[in-house]
Protein backbone atom coordinates (compact mmCIF):
# COMPACT_ATOMS: atom_id res chain seq x y z
CA UNK A 1 0.00 0.00 0.00
CA UNK A 2 1.32 3.65 -1.15
CA UNK A 3 2.27 5.95 1.83
CA UNK A 4 0.29 8.77 2.17
CA UNK A 5 2.69 11.67 1.76
CA UNK A 6 0.76 14.80 0.96
CA UNK A 7 -1.83 15.90 2.81
CA UNK A 8 -4.60 19.00 1.12
CA UNK A 9 -7.58 20.64 2.71
CA UNK A 10 -10.59 21.45 1.41
CA UNK A 11 -13.03 24.15 2.79
CA UNK A 12 -16.61 23.54 2.75
CA UNK A 13 -17.03 26.31 0.56
CA UNK A 14 -14.20 24.98 -2.14
CA UNK A 15 -15.76 22.39 -3.64
CA UNK A 16 -14.75 22.91 -7.75
CA UNK A 17 -14.68 19.95 -9.06
CA UNK A 18 -13.02 21.29 -11.88
CA UNK A 19 -10.26 22.47 -9.93
CA UNK A 20 -6.98 21.51 -11.44
CA UNK A 21 -5.82 19.23 -8.09
CA UNK A 22 -8.49 17.02 -9.03
CA UNK A 23 -6.98 16.28 -12.67
CA UNK A 24 -4.45 12.89 -11.84
CA UNK A 25 -5.50 10.93 -9.19
CA UNK A 26 -2.27 10.45 -6.65
CA UNK A 27 -2.30 7.70 -4.28
CA UNK A 28 0.01 9.36 -2.15
CA UNK A 29 -2.63 12.33 -1.89
CA UNK A 30 -5.07 12.35 1.15
CA UNK A 31 -8.10 15.03 0.99
CA UNK A 32 -9.13 16.16 4.34
CA UNK A 33 -12.77 17.37 4.34
CA UNK A 34 -14.46 18.07 7.90
CA UNK A 35 -17.69 19.34 9.40
CA UNK A 36 -16.63 21.87 12.11
CA UNK A 37 -18.76 22.75 14.81
CA UNK A 38 -16.73 26.41 14.49
CA UNK A 39 -18.07 27.06 11.23
CA UNK A 40 -21.47 26.40 12.14
CA UNK A 41 -21.64 28.37 15.42
CA UNK A 42 -19.83 31.97 14.69
CA UNK A 43 -23.63 32.91 14.88
CA UNK A 44 -27.06 31.40 14.62
CA UNK A 45 -27.39 30.11 11.14
CA UNK A 46 -30.87 28.78 9.37
CA UNK A 47 -30.59 25.05 9.33
CA UNK A 48 -31.19 24.81 5.30
CA UNK A 49 -28.02 26.64 5.01
CA UNK A 50 -26.00 23.72 7.15
CA UNK A 51 -27.81 21.03 5.33
CA UNK A 52 -26.88 22.51 1.90
CA UNK A 53 -23.24 22.78 3.17
CA UNK A 54 -22.94 19.16 4.38
CA UNK A 55 -24.89 17.97 1.94
CA UNK A 56 -22.62 19.08 -0.81
CA UNK A 57 -19.47 18.28 0.93
CA UNK A 58 -20.45 15.02 1.54
CA UNK A 59 -22.05 14.56 -2.20
CA UNK A 60 -18.88 16.11 -3.12
CA UNK A 61 -16.31 13.58 -1.07
CA UNK A 62 -18.41 10.65 -2.40
CA UNK A 63 -17.89 12.02 -5.91
CA UNK A 64 -13.64 12.52 -5.56
CA UNK A 65 -13.96 8.56 -4.16
CA UNK A 66 -15.47 7.24 -6.89
CA UNK A 67 -12.87 8.59 -8.68
CA UNK A 68 -10.40 7.06 -6.96
CA UNK A 69 -9.07 9.61 -4.89
CA UNK A 70 -8.31 9.34 -1.38
CA UNK A 71 -10.73 11.22 1.01
CA UNK A 72 -10.84 11.74 4.73
CA UNK A 73 -14.38 12.21 5.37
CA UNK A 74 -15.26 14.00 8.98
CA UNK A 75 -18.63 14.38 9.85
CA UNK A 76 -20.33 16.57 12.59
CA UNK A 77 -21.22 14.03 14.85
CA UNK A 78 -17.23 13.01 15.13
CA UNK A 79 -15.72 14.68 17.81
CA UNK A 80 -17.44 17.94 16.23
CA UNK A 81 -15.28 19.98 19.02
CA UNK A 82 -11.69 19.28 17.43
CA UNK A 83 -10.37 22.24 15.98
CA UNK A 84 -9.17 22.54 12.86
CA UNK A 85 -5.16 22.98 13.58
CA UNK A 86 -5.80 19.69 15.33
CA UNK A 87 -7.20 17.72 12.87
CA UNK A 88 -4.47 18.31 10.92
CA UNK A 89 -2.01 17.75 13.16
CA UNK A 90 -3.67 14.36 13.90
CA UNK A 91 -3.95 12.95 10.45
CA UNK A 92 -0.07 13.96 9.95
CA UNK A 93 0.63 11.88 13.06
CA UNK A 94 -0.93 9.23 11.59
CA UNK A 95 0.64 8.72 8.22
CA UNK A 96 4.50 10.00 6.93
CA UNK A 97 2.87 13.43 5.58
CA UNK A 98 5.48 15.49 3.76
CA UNK A 99 3.78 18.12 2.77
CA UNK A 100 0.03 19.94 3.17
CA UNK A 101 -1.26 21.90 1.08
CA UNK A 102 -4.56 23.76 1.20
CA UNK A 103 -6.41 26.65 -1.22
CA UNK A 104 -6.68 30.30 -0.35
CA UNK A 105 -9.89 30.72 1.59
CA UNK A 106 -12.19 33.33 0.88
CA UNK A 107 -12.63 33.90 4.31
CA UNK A 108 -10.38 36.73 6.22
CA UNK A 109 -10.99 34.73 9.79
CA UNK A 110 -9.70 31.79 8.18
CA UNK A 111 -7.48 32.91 6.04
CA UNK A 112 -5.30 33.85 9.70
CA UNK A 113 -6.17 30.59 11.20
CA UNK A 114 -4.03 28.67 8.49
CA UNK A 115 -1.47 31.20 8.36
CA UNK A 116 -0.71 30.18 11.65
CA UNK A 117 -1.54 26.70 11.28
CA UNK A 118 1.15 26.73 8.32
CA UNK A 119 3.72 28.32 10.78
CA UNK A 120 3.81 25.38 13.32
CA UNK A 121 3.63 22.69 10.64
CA UNK A 122 6.51 24.63 8.78
CA UNK A 123 8.35 24.15 12.65
CA UNK A 124 7.69 20.48 12.27
CA UNK A 125 9.96 20.59 9.19
CA UNK A 126 6.52 20.67 6.93
CA UNK A 127 6.58 21.95 3.60
CA UNK A 128 3.40 24.07 3.11
CA UNK A 129 2.11 25.30 -0.34
CA UNK A 130 -1.13 27.51 -1.01
CA UNK A 131 -2.58 27.21 -3.97
CA UNK A 132 -5.38 29.45 -6.03
CA UNK A 133 -8.82 28.05 -5.81
CA UNK A 134 -9.60 28.87 -9.40
CA UNK A 135 -12.58 29.95 -9.32
CA UNK A 136 -13.26 33.68 -9.40
CA UNK A 137 -12.15 35.91 -12.56
CA UNK A 138 -10.13 38.16 -10.18
CA UNK A 139 -7.21 37.66 -7.65
CA UNK A 140 -7.81 38.84 -4.00
CA UNK A 141 -5.75 42.38 -4.82
CA UNK A 142 -7.27 42.56 -8.61
CA UNK A 143 -9.33 45.62 -7.01
CA UNK A 144 -6.87 47.17 -4.98
CA UNK A 145 -4.86 47.08 -8.16
CA UNK A 146 -7.52 48.56 -10.21
CA UNK A 147 -8.14 51.50 -8.13
CA UNK A 148 -5.00 52.47 -7.01
CA UNK A 149 -4.34 56.02 -6.52
CA UNK A 150 -8.14 56.58 -6.90
CA UNK A 151 -10.25 57.98 -3.95
CA UNK A 152 -13.51 56.02 -5.21
CA UNK A 153 -14.15 52.81 -5.65
CA UNK A 154 -16.85 52.58 -8.03
CA UNK A 155 -18.18 49.69 -9.13
CA UNK A 156 -19.27 50.64 -12.47
CA UNK A 157 -15.23 51.98 -13.36
CA UNK A 158 -14.32 48.05 -12.24
CA UNK A 159 -17.45 46.55 -14.03
CA UNK A 160 -16.16 48.27 -17.32
CA UNK A 161 -12.66 46.56 -16.79
CA UNK A 162 -13.79 43.51 -16.49
CA UNK A 163 -16.06 43.87 -19.26
CA UNK A 164 -13.44 44.61 -21.39
CA UNK A 165 -10.85 41.96 -19.60
CA UNK A 166 -12.99 39.01 -20.25
CA UNK A 167 -14.29 40.35 -23.41
CA UNK A 168 -17.92 39.91 -22.62
CA UNK A 169 -20.56 41.63 -24.56
CA UNK A 170 -18.53 43.67 -26.65
CA UNK A 171 -18.29 45.07 -29.92
CA UNK A 172 -15.08 43.64 -32.27
CA UNK A 173 -13.96 47.78 -31.74
CA UNK A 174 -13.66 47.10 -27.88
CA UNK A 175 -17.16 49.21 -27.11
CA UNK A 176 -20.28 47.93 -25.14
CA UNK A 177 -22.68 45.94 -27.48
CA UNK A 178 -26.27 48.09 -27.86
CA UNK A 179 -23.79 51.43 -27.49
CA UNK A 180 -24.12 51.37 -23.52
CA UNK A 181 -22.47 50.12 -20.44
CA UNK A 182 -25.13 49.38 -18.33
CA UNK A 183 -29.20 48.84 -18.98
CA UNK A 184 -29.81 49.36 -15.29
CA UNK A 185 -32.60 51.79 -15.96
CA UNK A 186 -34.26 49.04 -18.01
CA UNK A 187 -34.05 46.55 -15.33
CA UNK A 188 -36.81 48.47 -12.84
CA UNK A 189 -40.16 47.33 -13.71
CA UNK A 190 -42.71 45.95 -11.16
CA UNK A 191 -45.05 43.02 -12.06
CA UNK A 192 -47.66 43.52 -14.42
CA UNK A 193 -50.62 41.61 -12.70
CA UNK A 194 -51.03 39.46 -16.35
CA UNK A 195 -47.37 38.44 -16.57
CA UNK A 196 -47.75 34.62 -16.60
CA UNK A 197 -45.05 33.62 -13.70
CA UNK A 198 -42.44 30.62 -13.99
CA UNK A 199 -43.56 27.40 -12.15
CA UNK A 200 -39.39 27.34 -11.37
CA UNK A 201 -37.28 24.61 -10.78
CA UNK A 202 -37.34 22.88 -7.40
CA UNK A 203 -34.58 20.04 -7.06
CA UNK A 204 -35.44 16.99 -4.93
CA UNK A 205 -32.92 15.90 -2.35
CA UNK A 206 -33.34 13.84 0.39
CA UNK A 207 -31.05 15.50 3.56
CA UNK A 208 -33.06 13.48 6.29
CA UNK A 209 -29.48 12.03 7.24
CA UNK A 210 -27.73 15.03 7.83
CA UNK A 211 -30.31 16.85 9.36
CA UNK A 212 -30.55 14.34 12.11
CA UNK A 213 -26.71 14.06 12.28
CA UNK A 214 -26.85 18.19 12.74
CA UNK A 215 -29.20 17.73 15.08
CA UNK A 216 -27.67 15.22 17.21
CA UNK A 217 -24.42 17.33 17.28
CA UNK A 218 -26.60 19.86 19.04
CA UNK A 219 -25.72 22.68 16.90
CA UNK A 220 -28.40 25.70 17.39
CA UNK A 221 -30.07 26.32 13.96
CA UNK A 222 -33.29 28.66 12.76
CA UNK A 223 -35.92 28.24 10.62
CA UNK A 224 -37.94 25.73 9.38
CA UNK A 225 -36.64 22.50 6.65
CA UNK A 226 -38.43 20.23 3.95
CA UNK A 227 -36.22 16.93 4.47
CA UNK A 228 -37.48 14.78 1.24
CA UNK A 229 -37.65 17.75 -0.93
CA UNK A 230 -34.81 20.16 -0.21
CA UNK A 231 -34.83 22.05 -3.39
CA UNK A 232 -31.09 23.78 -2.67
CA UNK A 233 -28.29 21.87 -5.65
CA UNK A 234 -25.84 20.11 -3.60
CA UNK A 235 -23.87 18.78 -6.49
CA UNK A 236 -22.51 20.34 -9.69
CA UNK A 237 -24.88 18.42 -12.10
CA UNK A 238 -28.00 19.80 -9.97
CA UNK A 239 -26.43 23.32 -9.94
CA UNK A 240 -25.70 22.72 -13.77
CA UNK A 241 -29.98 21.72 -13.92
CA UNK A 242 -30.82 25.08 -12.49
CA UNK A 243 -28.77 27.08 -14.63
CA UNK A 244 -29.97 25.38 -17.61
CA UNK A 245 -33.10 26.05 -15.93
CA UNK A 246 -32.71 29.45 -15.56
CA UNK A 247 -31.29 30.26 -19.13
CA UNK A 248 -34.78 28.57 -20.32
CA UNK A 249 -37.19 30.06 -18.20
CA UNK A 250 -36.12 33.07 -16.45
CA UNK A 251 -33.21 34.63 -18.17
CA UNK A 252 -36.15 36.32 -20.59
CA UNK A 253 -37.20 38.48 -18.04
CA UNK A 254 -34.14 38.60 -15.31
CA UNK A 255 -33.12 41.68 -16.23
CA UNK A 256 -36.94 43.88 -16.91
CA UNK A 257 -37.83 42.37 -13.47
CA UNK A 258 -35.02 41.77 -10.74
CA UNK A 259 -36.19 44.84 -8.62
CA UNK A 260 -39.85 43.69 -8.41
CA UNK A 261 -41.31 41.68 -5.63
CA UNK A 262 -44.55 40.40 -5.22
CA UNK A 263 -46.96 38.81 -2.95
CA UNK A 264 -46.11 35.56 -1.57
CA UNK A 265 -43.78 34.62 -4.94
CA UNK A 266 -40.30 34.49 -3.32
CA UNK A 267 -38.31 33.55 -6.20
CA UNK A 268 -39.74 35.01 -9.59
CA UNK A 269 -37.20 35.43 -12.00
CA UNK A 270 -34.24 35.11 -9.83
CA UNK A 271 -31.51 31.81 -10.49
CA UNK A 272 -31.33 31.02 -7.26
CA UNK A 273 -27.49 30.20 -7.95
CA UNK A 274 -25.91 31.84 -5.24
CA UNK A 275 -25.30 29.18 -2.85
CA UNK A 276 -23.99 26.77 -5.82
CA UNK A 277 -21.74 29.83 -6.55
CA UNK A 278 -20.47 30.70 -3.59
CA UNK A 279 -19.87 26.73 -2.31
CA UNK A 280 -18.07 26.29 -5.94
CA UNK A 281 -20.17 23.51 -6.98
CA UNK A 282 -20.27 25.62 -10.42
CA UNK A 283 -18.01 28.54 -12.07
CA UNK A 284 -18.84 32.11 -12.49
CA UNK A 285 -17.44 31.92 -15.86
CA UNK A 286 -19.14 28.74 -17.13
CA UNK A 287 -22.57 30.70 -15.71
CA UNK A 288 -21.79 33.64 -17.41
CA UNK A 289 -20.40 31.61 -20.73
CA UNK A 290 -24.14 29.51 -20.69
CA UNK A 291 -26.36 32.96 -20.30
CA UNK A 292 -23.87 34.39 -23.43
CA UNK A 293 -24.47 31.13 -25.34
CA UNK A 294 -28.39 31.42 -24.83
CA UNK A 295 -28.54 34.98 -25.62
CA UNK A 296 -26.60 34.59 -29.16
CA UNK A 297 -29.09 31.47 -29.88
CA UNK A 298 -32.59 33.21 -28.70
CA UNK A 299 -33.46 36.44 -30.28
CA UNK A 300 -36.74 36.36 -27.69
CA UNK A 301 -34.34 37.94 -25.30
CA UNK A 302 -33.08 41.25 -24.66
CA UNK A 303 -29.90 42.78 -24.28
CA UNK A 304 -30.65 44.27 -21.23
CA UNK A 305 -31.77 41.28 -19.44
CA UNK A 306 -28.29 39.50 -20.37
CA UNK A 307 -26.39 42.74 -19.11
CA UNK A 308 -28.24 42.71 -16.32
CA UNK A 309 -27.64 39.53 -15.00
CA UNK A 310 -23.72 39.56 -15.96
CA UNK A 311 -23.46 42.66 -14.11
CA UNK A 312 -24.81 40.86 -11.02
CA UNK A 313 -21.84 38.36 -11.21
CA UNK A 314 -18.89 39.68 -13.52
CA UNK A 315 -19.54 43.08 -11.66
CA UNK A 316 -20.78 42.95 -8.16
CA UNK A 317 -19.83 39.65 -7.17
CA UNK A 318 -15.95 40.43 -7.96
CA UNK A 319 -16.11 43.54 -6.63
CA UNK A 320 -17.39 42.94 -3.56
CA UNK A 321 -14.50 40.52 -3.02
CA UNK A 322 -11.93 43.44 -4.16
CA UNK A 323 -13.37 45.34 -1.30
CA UNK A 324 -13.55 42.33 1.23
CA UNK A 325 -9.65 41.87 1.08
CA UNK A 326 -8.84 45.48 0.29
CA UNK A 327 -10.30 46.62 3.32
CA UNK A 328 -10.63 43.40 6.16
CA UNK A 329 -10.39 43.32 9.17
CA UNK A 330 -11.15 47.23 9.46
CA UNK A 331 -14.20 47.05 7.36
CA UNK A 332 -15.88 44.12 9.99
CA UNK A 333 -16.07 46.98 12.76
CA UNK A 334 -17.29 50.08 10.65
CA UNK A 335 -20.52 52.29 11.96
CA UNK A 336 -20.54 55.23 9.99
CA UNK A 337 -23.71 56.46 11.33
CA UNK A 338 -22.89 55.45 15.16
CA UNK A 339 -25.97 53.07 15.26
CA UNK A 340 -26.53 50.94 18.46
CA UNK A 341 -30.18 49.75 18.83
CA UNK A 342 -30.98 45.97 19.12
CA UNK A 343 -32.40 44.28 16.10
CA UNK A 344 -36.42 43.85 16.07
CA UNK A 345 -37.68 40.68 17.42
CA UNK A 346 -39.26 40.26 14.60
CA UNK A 347 -36.56 39.37 12.57
CA UNK A 348 -36.34 36.20 13.50
CA UNK A 349 -39.92 35.62 13.46
CA UNK A 350 -41.77 37.63 10.82
CA UNK A 351 -44.25 38.95 13.06
CA UNK A 352 -44.75 42.57 12.69
CA UNK A 353 -47.89 44.10 11.24
CA UNK A 354 -45.33 45.77 8.26
CA UNK A 355 -46.27 43.35 5.67
CA UNK A 356 -43.47 44.16 3.13
CA UNK A 357 -41.34 42.71 5.94
CA UNK A 358 -43.32 39.88 7.46
CA UNK A 359 -42.97 39.09 3.37
CA UNK A 360 -39.36 39.19 3.25
CA UNK A 361 -38.68 37.69 6.79
CA UNK A 362 -41.12 35.15 6.78
CA UNK A 363 -39.93 33.84 3.02
CA UNK A 364 -36.13 34.27 4.17
CA UNK A 365 -37.14 31.63 7.82
CA UNK A 366 -39.15 29.47 5.30
CA UNK A 367 -36.75 29.06 1.95
CA UNK A 368 -33.05 30.92 3.66
CA UNK A 369 -33.80 33.54 0.75
CA UNK A 370 -34.93 36.53 0.01
CA UNK A 371 -33.48 38.17 -3.29
CA UNK A 372 -31.46 41.40 -3.59
CA UNK A 373 -34.44 44.29 -3.23
CA UNK A 374 -35.76 42.14 -0.36
CA UNK A 375 -32.87 42.37 1.46
CA UNK A 376 -32.08 45.87 0.40
CA UNK A 377 -35.31 47.80 0.46
CA UNK A 378 -37.25 45.65 2.65
CA UNK A 379 -34.96 44.13 5.69
CA UNK A 380 -32.03 46.30 5.45
CA UNK A 381 -33.75 49.77 4.54
CA UNK A 382 -35.54 49.41 7.73
CA UNK A 383 -32.59 48.45 9.85
CA UNK A 384 -30.79 51.32 8.66
CA UNK A 385 -33.83 53.67 9.14
CA UNK A 386 -34.61 52.37 13.06
CA UNK A 387 -30.93 52.82 13.45
CA UNK A 388 -30.30 49.25 14.18
CA UNK A 389 -26.23 48.39 14.87
CA UNK A 390 -24.14 47.33 11.92
CA UNK A 391 -22.70 44.26 14.13
CA UNK A 392 -26.60 43.13 14.92
CA UNK A 393 -27.17 43.36 10.91
CA UNK A 394 -24.21 41.52 10.16
CA UNK A 395 -25.15 38.37 12.55
CA UNK A 396 -28.56 38.28 10.50
CA UNK A 397 -28.18 38.11 7.19
CA UNK A 398 -24.93 35.70 7.83
CA UNK A 399 -27.29 33.29 10.07
CA UNK A 400 -30.37 34.00 7.94
CA UNK A 401 -29.18 33.07 4.03
CA UNK A 402 -28.49 30.09 1.82
CA UNK A 403 -25.71 31.76 0.43
CA UNK A 404 -24.27 34.20 3.37
CA UNK A 405 -20.09 34.07 3.27
CA UNK A 406 -18.53 36.48 5.24
CA UNK A 407 -17.24 38.52 1.60
CA UNK A 408 -20.09 38.63 0.03
CA UNK A 409 -22.39 38.78 3.17
CA UNK A 410 -20.50 42.05 4.92
CA UNK A 411 -19.97 43.99 2.30
CA UNK A 412 -23.41 43.76 0.78
CA UNK A 413 -24.76 44.46 4.68
CA UNK A 414 -22.58 46.67 5.93
CA UNK A 415 -21.46 48.53 2.93
CA UNK A 416 -24.08 48.33 0.34
CA UNK A 417 -27.15 48.51 2.28
CA UNK A 418 -25.99 49.87 6.01
CA UNK A 419 -23.81 52.46 4.64
CA UNK A 420 -21.54 51.97 7.82
CA UNK A 421 -18.67 51.99 5.42
CA UNK A 422 -19.24 55.97 5.14
CA UNK A 423 -19.39 55.30 1.06
CA UNK A 424 -16.62 52.85 0.00
CA UNK A 425 -19.32 51.25 -1.68
CA UNK A 426 -22.68 53.15 -2.26
CA UNK A 427 -22.64 56.51 -3.20
CA UNK A 428 -25.47 57.15 -1.13
CA UNK A 429 -27.75 55.51 1.39
CA UNK A 430 -30.07 52.77 -0.06
CA UNK A 431 -33.23 54.27 1.77
CA UNK A 432 -36.85 54.76 0.68
CA UNK A 433 -39.98 55.91 2.17
CA UNK A 434 -42.94 53.46 1.53
CA UNK A 435 -43.72 54.71 -2.13
CA UNK A 436 -40.82 52.83 -3.26
CA UNK A 437 -41.77 49.59 -1.84
CA UNK A 438 -45.38 50.15 -3.45
CA UNK A 439 -44.13 51.14 -6.82
CA UNK A 440 -41.99 47.96 -6.55
CA UNK A 441 -44.14 45.40 -5.40
CA UNK A 442 -48.40 44.84 -4.32
CA UNK A 443 -47.18 44.33 -0.82
CA UNK A 444 -48.99 48.17 0.65
CA UNK A 445 -52.27 46.63 -0.74
CA UNK A 446 -52.17 43.28 1.26
CA UNK A 447 -50.96 46.06 4.35
CA UNK A 448 -52.28 46.95 8.17
CA UNK A 449 -50.80 50.49 7.21
CA UNK A 450 -51.40 53.11 4.57
CA UNK A 451 -48.69 54.06 2.30
CA UNK A 452 -50.25 57.10 1.31
CA UNK A 453 -50.89 58.53 4.69
CA UNK A 454 -47.80 60.20 5.98
CA UNK A 455 -48.55 60.73 9.46
CA UNK A 456 -51.10 59.44 12.22
CA UNK A 457 -51.34 55.88 13.70
CA UNK A 458 -52.32 54.49 10.06
CA UNK A 459 -49.61 55.43 7.82
CA UNK A 460 -46.72 53.46 6.47
CA UNK A 461 -43.60 53.41 9.22
CA UNK A 462 -41.36 53.58 6.39
CA UNK A 463 -42.63 57.03 5.35
CA UNK A 464 -41.95 58.54 9.23
CA UNK A 465 -38.91 56.70 9.52
CA UNK A 466 -37.37 58.46 6.42
CA UNK A 467 -37.67 61.61 6.55
CA UNK A 468 -36.92 61.63 10.29
CA UNK A 469 -33.75 59.65 8.82
CA UNK A 470 -32.84 62.20 6.25
CA UNK A 471 -33.68 65.40 9.08
CA UNK A 472 -31.44 63.36 11.79
CA UNK A 473 -28.63 62.89 9.68
CA UNK A 474 -28.29 66.27 7.88
CA UNK A 475 -24.84 66.80 9.03
CA UNK A 476 -23.14 63.37 7.51
CA UNK A 477 -25.10 63.52 4.30
CA UNK A 478 -26.40 66.78 2.77
CA UNK A 479 -23.34 67.82 1.25
CA UNK A 480 -23.33 64.64 -0.70
CA UNK A 481 -24.22 65.42 -4.16
CA UNK A 482 -25.94 62.74 -4.92
CA UNK A 483 -28.81 63.24 -1.79
CA UNK A 484 -28.93 66.90 -2.79
CA UNK A 485 -32.70 66.14 -4.52
CA UNK A 486 -33.85 64.13 -1.35
CA UNK A 487 -32.42 67.33 1.18
CA UNK A 488 -33.82 69.89 -1.65
CA UNK A 489 -37.38 68.28 -0.49
CA UNK A 490 -36.53 68.03 3.06
CA UNK A 491 -36.37 72.03 2.52
CA UNK A 492 -39.36 72.34 1.01
CA UNK A 493 -41.53 70.42 3.59
CA UNK A 494 -44.24 71.00 5.56
CA UNK A 495 -42.65 71.75 9.09
CA UNK A 496 -45.57 70.78 11.13
CA UNK A 497 -45.85 67.58 9.24
CA UNK A 498 -41.96 67.04 9.38
CA UNK A 499 -42.35 67.31 13.41
CA UNK A 500 -45.32 64.90 13.25
CA UNK A 501 -43.19 62.45 11.45
CA UNK A 502 -39.94 62.67 13.33
CA UNK A 503 -42.35 61.77 16.98
CA UNK A 504 -43.97 58.89 15.48
CA UNK A 505 -40.66 58.08 13.77
CA UNK A 506 -38.98 57.80 17.44
CA UNK A 507 -41.53 55.76 18.85
CA UNK A 508 -40.86 53.40 16.21
CA UNK A 509 -37.57 53.31 16.91
CA UNK A 510 -37.85 52.80 20.52
CA UNK A 511 -40.41 50.07 20.33
CA UNK A 512 -39.86 48.70 16.25
CA UNK A 513 -41.91 45.13 17.74
CA UNK A 514 -45.48 47.19 18.60
CA UNK A 515 -45.68 48.11 14.38
P1 LIG B 1 -29.88 36.46 -8.87
O1 LIG B 1 -30.74 37.63 -8.67
O2 LIG B 1 -30.33 35.42 -9.80
O3 LIG B 1 -28.45 37.01 -9.33
C1 LIG B 1 -27.47 36.17 -9.93
C2 LIG B 1 -26.20 36.09 -9.15
O4 LIG B 1 -25.55 37.35 -9.11
C3 LIG B 1 -26.37 35.70 -7.69
O5 LIG B 1 -26.50 34.30 -7.56
C4 LIG B 1 -25.08 36.24 -7.09
O6 LIG B 1 -24.04 35.31 -7.20
C5 LIG B 1 -24.76 37.45 -7.95
N1 LIG B 1 -25.11 38.69 -7.26
C6 LIG B 1 -26.22 39.43 -7.41
N2 LIG B 1 -26.16 40.54 -6.66
C7 LIG B 1 -24.99 40.48 -5.99
C8 LIG B 1 -24.35 41.31 -5.04
N3 LIG B 1 -24.89 42.46 -4.62
N4 LIG B 1 -23.18 40.91 -4.53
C9 LIG B 1 -22.61 39.76 -4.93
N5 LIG B 1 -23.16 38.94 -5.83
C10 LIG B 1 -24.33 39.29 -6.35
N6 LIG B 1 -25.19 37.49 -1.96
C11 LIG B 1 -24.54 36.39 -1.59
O7 LIG B 1 -24.14 35.59 -2.44
N7 LIG B 1 -24.30 36.14 -0.27
C12 LIG B 1 -24.71 36.98 0.72
O8 LIG B 1 -24.48 36.74 1.89
C13 LIG B 1 -25.42 38.16 0.33
N8 LIG B 1 -25.88 39.02 1.27
C14 LIG B 1 -26.55 40.14 0.89
C15 LIG B 1 -26.97 41.04 1.88
C16 LIG B 1 -27.63 42.20 1.51
C17 LIG B 1 -28.06 43.19 2.57
C18 LIG B 1 -27.87 42.47 0.14
C19 LIG B 1 -28.56 43.71 -0.26
C20 LIG B 1 -27.46 41.57 -0.83
C21 LIG B 1 -26.79 40.40 -0.48
N9 LIG B 1 -26.34 39.49 -1.45
C22 LIG B 1 -25.65 38.37 -1.06
C23 LIG B 1 -26.50 39.75 -2.90
C24 LIG B 1 -27.81 39.19 -3.51
O9 LIG B 1 -28.90 39.59 -2.75
C25 LIG B 1 -27.77 37.67 -3.62
O10 LIG B 1 -26.59 37.26 -4.28
C26 LIG B 1 -28.96 37.16 -4.45
O11 LIG B 1 -30.16 37.61 -3.88
C27 LIG B 1 -28.93 35.64 -4.52
O12 LIG B 1 -30.05 35.15 -5.18
P2 LIG B 1 -29.99 34.57 -6.68
O13 LIG B 1 -28.91 33.56 -6.77
O14 LIG B 1 -31.36 34.15 -7.04
O15 LIG B 1 -29.53 35.86 -7.44
FE1 LIG C 1 -44.45 48.16 3.98
FE2 LIG C 1 -45.52 50.56 4.43
FE3 LIG C 1 -46.25 49.20 2.29
FE4 LIG C 1 -46.97 48.37 4.71
S1 LIG C 1 -47.59 50.25 3.71
S2 LIG C 1 -46.19 47.10 3.05
S3 LIG C 1 -45.21 48.93 5.93
S4 LIG C 1 -44.22 49.98 2.72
Amino acid sequence: MEQLVRLRLLLGDQLNTKHSWFARIDPQTVYLIAEMHQETTQVTHHLQKIVAFFQSMRNFADSLESQGHKVVYQYICDNPQRSLSERIIELIAQHPIECFEYQLPDNFRLDQQLQEIAGVLREKGIKVTTHDTEHFLTTRDTLTLHFKGKKQLLMESFYRMMRKKHNILLTPQGDPEGGKWNYDHENRKSIDSKLQLPNGLHLQNDVEKVVEDISLSGIPTLGSITTHAFFWPTSRDQAITLLDYFCEYLLPYFGTYQDAMLQDEPFLFHSKLSFALNAKLIDPKEVIDSVLETYRKNDRISLAQVEGFIRQILGWREYMRGIYWKEMPEYSSKNYFDHHRLLPTFYWTGKTKMNCLSQAIGQTLEHSYAHHIQRLMITGNFALLAEIDPDQVDQWYLGVYIDAIQWVEITNTRGMSQFADGGIIATKPYISSGAYIDKMSNYCKNCQYSVKEKTGPNSCPFNSLYWNFLEKKKDQLSTNPRMAMMYRLLEKKDKNELSAQIERAELIIEQPDRF
